[in-house]
């Protein structure tokens, strides 16, 4: 089999509102879209959700990326992954979310070709998923009204955004614990936004909320801070803007800098290297989430996959697209009130709305 041509898309979608975080506020999700073609006529799907603040790629880097990307394929065996993550070599470090997209769609078509769901394929079992969805930054009243339209929605788990002042931190979580009260979990993400000291004063004040665990207290380089907070911190440490590649995954067993892992597709450069993450953090103890940046379900889908097959990722942060407009993709996994249906189709399971991917843009 050999791949033949690879169609690339702006993918973009509007937000119902701004998605704000510590360290920015994402106003839509400027997406690319990648088809892959073979000689055998499978087709394989892949999508980029660059998310400037965190990884520094734009949509442009991203389809400058991509044109690279497609000269390396064409020709080539579509099968060959792990040849391709080689050879995709130092973009994974520039563009992580593109090379993310090629990976996910060269195994979407490995999927097709052994006609199984990709879950089956990486030898996962078909157990129950759940995932949580996310309340950003705002103020106390307004992200416990929204808190409790999560809980009412039937969600089990809610993810809290935090990392500004520590004071208007804490005051989100007592506002949601008195609106929602003590039932569901909630996990915190502070996103980079606090020093070592602001961090291991707001987690201890944060304590008496029930904290399942908190995302990145401190800047994505420190890990020297990120343990000193693990140390005092009454709150499990979960490493995610401090973990990109399985190499950063190593280092924070070395520094014994965190807990768990947040292991996401548009960082790892796609599911290769997210499996090999999820393999360190086995090896090493340390349980493992599956997060997202603002994708479609597609993306979203692939991440599935990957936690179906993976005992040790027992969290799911897959609510990229909760504020998007629209959902182009047919087929994928179903979310109901956070319970995860994967599809029982080969590869992927999915493919884009045909009238939808006629009107996007292709370069
Ligand atoms: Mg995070």
């Amino acid at each position: 089999m050999k791949i033949q041509k690879i169609d690339i898309f702006y993918f973009d979608i509007p937000l119902r509102e701004p998605f704000k975080i510590s360290i920015g506020t994402m106003r839509g999700a400027n997406n690319v879209l990648v088809k892959i073609f073979t000689d055998s006529g499978l087709f394989g799907l892949g999508e980029a959700c660059p998310f400037p603040p965190i990884t520094g790629e734009t949509q442009e880097t991203n389809i400058a990326a991509a044109r690279s990307l497609r000269d390396l394929l064409i020709g080539k065996d579509p099968l060959a992954v792990g040849q391709f993550v080689r050879e995709a070599g130092s973009f994974l470090r520039s563009n992580p979310s593109i090379v993310g997209a090629f990976d996910m769609a060269l195994y979407d078509i490995l999927g097709k070709a052994s006609s199984l769901p990709l879950f089956r394929l990486l030898g996962g079992a078909d157990r129950p998923l759940e995932t949580d969805i996310t309340a950003d930054l705002d103020s106390p009243k307004k992200m416990a009204a929204k808190a409790k339209r999560f809980v009412a929605a039937g969600y089990k788990k809610i993810k809290i955004k935090v990392g500004q002042d520590p004071d208007l931190d804490v005051a989100r979580l007592e506002a949601i614990r008195d609106s929602i009260g003590y039932g569901k979990e909630i996990s915190i993400d502070a996103n980079q936004g606090w020093t070592v000291p602001q961090a291991v004063s707001a987690l201890k004040r944060m304590e008496k909320y029930k904290i399942q665990y908190v995302e990145q207290p401190v800047v994505a380089w420190d890990l020297t801070g990120l343990r000193a907070v693990r140390q005092q911190s009454p709150i499990p440490v979960m490493a995610d803007e401090a973990l990109f590649s399985p190499h950063d995954a190593v280092r924070l067993v070395r520094e014994d800098a965190c807990d768990y892992f947040n292991i996401k597709l548009m960082k790892s450069g796609g599911i290769s290297n997210a499996l090999k993450i999820a393999h360190v953090g086995e090896s090493a103890n340390i349980r493992a989430m599956v997060g997202c940046m603002l994708e479609t379900r597609l993306a979203l889908t692939a991440a599935a996959h990957l936690m179906a097959a993976q005992n040790n990722i027992i969290f799911a942060d897959l609510d990229g697209n909760a504020s998007h407009t629209l959902d182009p993709v047919r087929g994928g996994m179903i979310v109901r009130g956070g319970a995860i249906t994967l599809p029982q189709e080969p590869g992927l399971g999915l493919d884009i709305d045909p009238a939808f991917l006629k009107k996007l843009p292709k370069v």
